[in-house]
């Protein structure tokens, strides 16, 4: 449950688990795909600000429990734990869908090529675009590795 390892990290971190953070956390958590800030705000209860979004937007994105999609500027929920330096985004341009996927091969890659251009390197999060596999229909093939 995403919400309890989300209080417990709060708990461990000295920061406090407020209700518009719980808040922002469970829309996020309980939309099927990516949600806007906008989109966020119409959920929440009562009556909140855009500034107490946006900022429990920033504490969850950097706590990890959420990831910025950049191209289409919308948030989903972590499926992965909250501790890793990257991951790759699969967005369909069709349905929107986004899948969270973690490809062994790119870290290695990714450090090698900092290091080769002395860049100091914090994360390897990817957005790769296409065509998810219901949109595909019947058509649909599995290409490439799983991990
Ligand atoms: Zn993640
Ligand atoms: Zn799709």
């Amino acid at each position: 449950m995403i919400l309890n390892d989300a209080e417990k990290h709060c708990e461990k971190i000295g920061g406090r688990f407020t209700a518009p953070r719980r808040a922002v956390l469970s829309v996020i958590i309980d939309s099927d795909k990516p949600i806007g800030a906008y989109d966020i705000l119409k959920k929440m209860p009562g009556d909140v600000k855009p500034p107490t979004v946006y900022r429990a937007l920033e504490f969850w994105e950097q706590e990890g429990f959420i990831h910025r999609i950049g191209s289409l500027n919308l948030y989903t929920a972590c499926k992965a734990g909250h501790r890793h330096s990257g991951a790759q985004f699969l967005i369909c341009d069709d349905c929107g869908n986004v899948t969270e996927t973690h490809t062994c091969a790119i870290p290695d890659i990714c450090t090698a090529t900092a290091e080769k251009n002395k860049f100091k390197l914090r994360g390897w999060f990817l957005e790769l675009h296409g065509q998810c596999h219901s949109c595909q229909g019947d058509l649909a093939t599995n290409v490439g590795c799983a991990c």
